[in-house]
């Protein structure tokens, strides 16, 4: 046969090319992807011969193990990537790593271009082989396919403008991928080294893949396995290699589902915050993978960002490695697994809220913030999220209560579900908003979680009930069986002037003074003035704004309450003024305190000794 017919020289396409002079000159920091691509291609072809001889017998070599080798050689700086898979014959040598069919490397540059990193991208394009000249200096790639009668090709290359295929002896079926590495790349001229990328990246590819004599990789992987063929402790140990967190987590789900799109997941929520000092996962993301094979370690995508404190992983055939090919398809199936986890999740959440309270009120204290943040920013998935909700009340004593709990246990002509947005469970407790709930034994939920009010602006109602904020001084409450006012409240003049009084005392610190509706057991008020969006919001702000100031609040008086009366008297005295406007300022005070907005709380404390003084001094005085 003559020499051109054995030897051959062929350009790669123009865009093949410039991919090539950009994965060969650049330096990248994760360059032990490419064999992470070398072997997902590997895999790819030994699943493809396995699925070719459940109906042909006419395979080459049809008994040889079904396995990837690797093996260097220190002294040469040389690396072998062999396969038992189905092989090229030449045609598809050229097809596959050579000329035509690579639309996915122009996609490859133009995200390249974008900024997006090489190891996160390189295998979707169809172009994964060509990782590998990140760190060889030439590669030859042996190969010869399933076919008995197809002849052994050797394709060579060092990555420039042109490659060359060569016939070649090769007796067994499979192809073979040797390497010579350049100079700084000789790192993974080492056992070690390339045992290290494969636990990393292909740990779970169903086929052995030997470094040296052993198997590097475990290949297992639990999460396409069937459930119920998994212990719990084998997910507690999957879940410590993924995360390294000392404690067990609180549960697994495991999801299995083939259609319309297949989806292999296992997902955990941990039990706390608190994770240990090894923790090793410096960012959020489930790990996403394709037929097993790792393509990214913090996929933000699957789920969304206000489920971030769950690990584990997720696995799709129908993430395609090739989104070039297939992008429309992608992210519909992209669209489909991410619905399919968050609803799995969130019903299996809710279960657990039903069936086991106990572990469920764990959950909410490490967990339960994240879902309010949920319930604020995904509108679609809020159904699932309502019934996950817990709050402490007015009547539940300390206990957390679920929405449907609260609706189920209200009066039957109650309509709204009401309530307060506070600092603390106990500062809440105490608050004057209270007085007419308390009466009149009606429920109210605690909000005091910071982001709760953030929370209640997309929170405007639930099974119909509208919430509403007790210290809204618009809401309407069913009025009192017997409204005469007792003979003991005060006049409405007297009551005009201390009024009159407060206003003065407390000039713009207050929006206005008036009498109050509701109050029973306290003797004073504040309410807001602005729309209830606003209104709620105005603690976050405080919380998030710097500069934020809160506009001045609406103050209210009980007219029939002793210390009113008390004050009233006071200010029409000749000597009392200056005792009746320390009191004022003091009530003020003690509101913003019971509001959760003063300030500086024990800037109180020289006027209540003084207020002391003169009260002791006045016993002393009605005494003798
Ligand atoms: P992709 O794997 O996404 O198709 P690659 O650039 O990684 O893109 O590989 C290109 C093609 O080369 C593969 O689709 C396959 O047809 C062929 N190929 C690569 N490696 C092997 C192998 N070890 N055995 C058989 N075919 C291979
Ligand atoms: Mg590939």
């Amino acid at each position: 046969m003559a020499e051109e017919q054995t030897t051959e020289s062929l350009a790669f396409k123009t865009e093949v090319q410039q991919l090539l002079h950009i994965l060969s000159h650049s330096l990248y920091k994760e360059r032990g992807i490419f064999l992470r691509e070398l072997i997902s291609n590997a895999s790819d072809a030994l699943h493809r011969v396995q699925f070719v001889m459940l109906t042909d017998d006419n395979v080459l070599d049809a008994d040889a193990e079904l396995a990837v080798r690797i093996t260097v050689d220190e002294e040469s700086n040389t690396l072998t990537v062999s396969d038992t898979g189905i092989g090229m014959t030449r045609e598809e040598l050229i097809e596959n790593l050579g000329t035509i069919a690579h639309s996915g490397a122009m996609a490859f540059l133009k995200n390249l271009e974008e900024g997006q990193r090489v190891d996160e991208i390189i295998g979707r394009f169809g172009v994964g082989f060509y990782a590998v000249f990140m760190v060889a200096e030439e590669v030859r790639v042996t190969t010869r396919s399933y076919l008995p009668e197809a002849e052994a090709w050797t394709w060579i290359s060092s990555g420039a403008s042109t490659y060359r295929l060569e016939r070649a002896e090769k007796v067994e079926r499979g192809t073979t991928i040797e390497i010579q590495l350049k100079e700084d790349a000789k790192e993974f001229a080492s056992t070690w080294r390339l045992e290290q990328i494969v636990k990393t990246y292909s740990n779970y590819v169903s086929f052995p893949v030997y470094v040296g004599d052993e198997a590097a990789n475990q290949r297992t992987a639990i999460w396409r396995q069937s459930a119920s063929e998994v212990e719990d402790e084998a997910y507690n140990d999957f879940y410590r290699q993924l995360t390294m967190d000392f404690q067990d987590p609180l549960l697994h789900i495991h999801i299995a589902s083939d259609v319309p799109v297949e989806v292999r997941s296992v997902l955990y929520i941990p039990s706390g915050q608190d994770r240990g000092p090894l923790r090793s996962r410096p960012d959020y993301g489930l790990k996403l993978y394709s037929r097993k094979i790792l393509i990214q370690e913090h996929n933000k995508e699957m789920l969304p960002e206000y489920l971030r404190f769950v690990e584990g992983v997720v696995d799709s055939a129908d993430i395609p490695l090739n989104v070039a090919r297939e992008t429309v398809q992608s992210s519909r199936a992209i669209g489909h697994i991410k619905r399919a986890l968050r609803s799995r999740l969130l019903k299996t959440l809710q279960e657990l809220g039903e069936e086991d309270p106990e572990v469920y009120q764990t959950f909410w204290a490490s967990w339960g913030a994240f879902l309010k943040e949920g319930v604020a920013t995904d509108f679609s998935g809020r159904d699932d999220l309502l019934p996950l909700l817990r709050f402490a009340t007015s009547k539940s004593n300390g206990e957390l209560v679920s929405l449907a709990a609260y609706v189920a246990r209200m009066q039957e002509e109650q309509s709204d579900i009401y309530y307060i947005l506070g600092d603390s469970v106990a500062s809440s407790a105490r608050s004057p908003h209270l007085d007419y709930f308390k009466s009149h034994d009606l429920e109210v939920l605690y909000l005091v979680d910071p982001l709760d009010g953030f929370m209640v602006q997309s929170l405007r109602e639930y099974e119909d009930k509208p919430l509403s904020n007790v210290d809204d001084p618009d809401l309407e409450l069913p009025e009192e069986e017997d409204e005469a006012t007792p003979a003991d409240d005060l006049a409405p003049e007297a009551l005009g002037k201390l009024i009159v009084r407060f206003r003065n005392v407390l000039g713009d610190r207050v929006s206005e003074v008036r009498e109050s509706k509701v109050l029973r057991d306290s003797p004073c008020r504040l309410v807001s003035s602005e729309g209830g969006s606003e209104r709620d919001m105005q603690r976050v702000r405080r919380l998030l704004e710097q500069d934020y100031e809160m506009p001045a609040k609406i103050l209210e008086l009980n007219r029939g309450h002793p210390l009113i009366g008390h004050l009233a008297q006071l200010i029409a005295s000749p000597s009392g003024d200056a005792m009746a406007d320390l009191v004022i300022e003091q009530l003020f005070e003690n509101l913003l305190l019971l509001e959760g907005l003063h300030p500086d709380p024990s800037q109180m404390v020289p006027r209540i000794q003084l207020l002391l003084e003169k009260a002791t001094a006045a016993s002393i005085g009605s005494e003798s």
